[in-house]
């Protein structure tokens, strides 16, 4: 099998820790990066040890440009390369458009939309001089459909499919390949604040009937990377729940 060398940010807690794993199954070597969670990525290294995969963890905020040059050049020392990419680590925020506050929205789009920004920059130029690359970017539905009091959290993520798109049709000469995942409602630390009310709302207006997993997303992560002609798309997997 063709092993790859694959970095996973915000890759302690849900999806970001899901695909890591997945991945590291698939005998990959992945490098799971974490930034407030260090007992969680712990214990995914621990998990990680026990089953024998390779998993290594890395602590980064990566919504900081020199906290993400350390991560870059830890894992070109040590592992000489960076196949694929996967934009994951990213924070939420449900507040009416009128009390979004400035820092509101400084935090919310450094977090998930400038960290896409700046570790993938960091990284490209290694995949381009590696004629190869693999960029997956976890965005949301709300970047396509919107969503009422999540004005903020929806333009990072619309943000980030617009990077995706530009993205692949700059670096496809170079063999790099660029998408996005836009997942509806999954059931991570990120929606547990919701009643068990709400969230069978929810489920009633979701086609299929239930709420996603993290393995749903994994599973897709999984299929893109090992694609060799998909680039420029967004990939929704909400069950259907944005069918218009
Ligand atoms: P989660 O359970 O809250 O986990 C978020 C992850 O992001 C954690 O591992 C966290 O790491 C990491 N992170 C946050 N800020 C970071 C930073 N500055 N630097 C590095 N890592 C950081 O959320 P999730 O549901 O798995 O979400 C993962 C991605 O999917 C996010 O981009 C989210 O917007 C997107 N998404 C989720 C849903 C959903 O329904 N859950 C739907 C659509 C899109 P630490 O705890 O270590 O700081």
């Amino acid at each position: 099998m063709n092993t790859k060398i694959i970095l996973v940010t915000g890759a302690s807690r849900g999806i970001g820790r899901e695909i890591a794993y997945t991945l590291a199954k698939q005998g990959h070597t992945v490098i799971a990066n974490y930034n407030k969670s260090e007992d969680q990525a712990l214990s995914l290294k621990e998990q990680a040890n026990k089953e024998n995969l390779n998993i290594d963890i890395f602590k980064a905020d990566v919504s900081k440009r020199n906290e993400v040059k350390v991560m870059v050049n830890y894992i070109l020392n040590n592992y000489k390369k960076i196949d694929v990419l996967i934009n994951n680590a990213g924070i939420d925020q449900e507040k009416q458009f009128q009390d979004i506050t400035d820092e509101d929205w400084t935090n919310v789009i450094n977090v998930n939309l400038y960290s896409v920004f700046c570790v993938t920059q960091e990284i490209v130029p290694y995949m381009i001089s590696n004629k190869t690359g693999c960029i997956i970017n976890i965005s949301s539905i709300y970047g396509i459909i919107g969503g009422s009091c999540a004005a903020l959290y929806s333009a990072s993520k619309a943000g980030i499919d617009g990077l995706t798109k530009s993205l692949a049709k700059e670096l496809g000469p170079s063999n790099i390949r660029v998408n996005s995942i836009a997942p509806g409602y999954i059931d991570t630390d990120m929606n547990k604040h919701f009643s068990t009310e709400t969230v069978e709302e929810i489920k009633n207006e979701i086609p299929l009937n239930k709420i996603g997993t993290p393995q749903s997303i994994a599973k897709c992560v999984k299929w893109l990377i090992d694609d060799d002609y998909t680039t420029g798309q967004v990939i929704v997997i909400d069950g259907g729940w944005s069918i218009i």
